[in-house]
């Protein structure tokens, strides 16, 4: 999708601006990449094992988590969790409606029920009150996602959970190292579930996940689940799945994770510049674009907000992607169609105009570039390029 331009004016393109640009990202760090690719080639050990644990370890002291077990992928975190917490056929599960598919797919994956709860208009994470209305009797389990890399009102959802009794998955599938007043994302629920899919704020040269936990017993059951359930090797007391993590990934992710907070705060940079910008072009409100909300911001927090994702709201949103486009600049949407909408969900019986909030967003959101190697003369074009469309 990144080089699917289609220059109908090439006089036009005055710069390109990726979505993202892995190759310079790695550029700096690429000699180290490939030596921790090399001792696992020469290891002769690829499926987890040493560089795993270590791992593991090194993110759990960086989330502040008590426990880390990596896994194959974000999605298969989230999958491994709900297995644990023993969730299954007859179990609703509450997710938000505006996330990526995972989050609801892993829960029908286990074949549990997925709810659609609406979102807040602000920070487009799930909206707490609406959560506690959706609650019934089968209600197990709910997972708030920390959208774009902002957490999620964890108060509400955690008083919510309290008050009926559910488990909490956090999807913290974009939110590594983002702060909340009450932690960092992933350790203020039973299980916390990251993604080190390439385009997360940390991520491998593959796919590869982690779960995050504060709890022993959880953390057992899990660590069995990844390997088929086995506790001895080829003893099963309960069916799990293949949900290892190579030793590869884990190798490159060392190398990464050391320079996250680099990364992030780069990313951050890059916000307030962008913001800067919008309101130095004066397109902010009537004529068009809203910024992101940041909801923590708070001097105690370091990373209120990582920014995986700097989404903007704008009127004519496929008309303004589609001028970008044509003048060099990708963009995304994240995520057009909601979840409630989805045909796939078809026989949950969701009408459109149900979780307005969140169908609202599907039509007005649009991710910008805001990996940490643009350059601020990118963002001008970026920005400068929006308000040659609204002109
Ligand atoms: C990326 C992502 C996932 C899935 O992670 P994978 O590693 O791609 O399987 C789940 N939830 C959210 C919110 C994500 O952004």
């Amino acid at each position: 999708m990144l080089d699917s331009l289609v220059v109908k004016s090439p006089a036009a393109i005055k710069m390109r601006v990726p979505l993202l640009d892995l190759k310079a990202h790695h550029a700096p760090i690429e000699e180290e990449l490939l030596a921790a690719v090399a001792r696992v080639v020469k290891s002769g050990h690829y499926i987890m094992g040493p560089d795993v644990e270590l791992l593991e370890a090194e993110a759990a002291a960086y989330c502040g988590a008590k426990r880390a077990l990596g896994v194959s992928s974000g999605t298969d975190a989230l999958v491994l969790a709900l297995m644990a917490l023993g969730i299954g056929p007859g179990d609703e599960v509450l997710v938000p409606a505006f996330t990526f598919f995972a989050t609801a797919g892993a829960v029908a994956r286990v074949g549990a029920k997925p709810v659609f709860v609406d979102v807040e208009p602000g920070s487009l994470n799930i909206d707490a009150a609406a959560l506690a209305e959706a609650v019934t009797k089968n209600t197990r389990a709910v997972i708030p996602v920390h959208l774009y890399g902002q957490c999620a009102d964890m108060d509400g959802v955690l008083a919510a959970a309290k008050k009926f009794g559910l488990r909490v998955i956090e999807d913290a599938a974009q939110a590594i190292g983002a702060d909340h007043p009450r932690g960092r994302a992933g350790t203020m629920g039973d299980v916390g579930c990251l993604s080190f899919f390439p385009t997360k704020n940390l991520g491998a040269l593959g796919d590869a996940g982690m779960v995050t936990t504060g709890d022993d017993e959880l953390f057992d059951r899990m660590k069995r689940l990844r390997v088929h359930g086995a506790e001895p090797k080829y003893y099963h007391a309960e069916v799990g799945g293949n949900f290892r993590l190579d030793a590869l990934q884990a190798a490159a992710l060392r190398v990464k994770l050391k320079r996250l907070d680099l990364w992030t705060s780069g990313r951050r940079e890059n916000a307030a510049r962008y913001d800067a910008l919008f309101a130095r072009f004066g397109l902010i409100g009537p004529l068009g674009v809203e910024l992101p909300v940041r909801i923590w911001k708070n001097a105690r927090l370091r990373h209120d907000h990582i920014f995986n994702q700097y989404v903007i709201r704008v009127s004519k949103r496929d008309a303004l992607r589609d001028h970008l486009k044509l003048r060099g600049v990708d963009t995304e949407i994240y995520y057009p169609v909601p979840l409630h909408l989805q045909q796939c969900f078809a026989a949950l019986g969701r009408k459109k105009g149900e979780l307005p909030v969140s169908e609202r967003a599907a039509e007005n959101t649009l991710a910008l570039p805001i990996y940490p190697e643009l350059t601020a003369e990118m963002q001008e074009y970026v920005v400068s390029q929006i308000a040659d469309f609204y002109r």
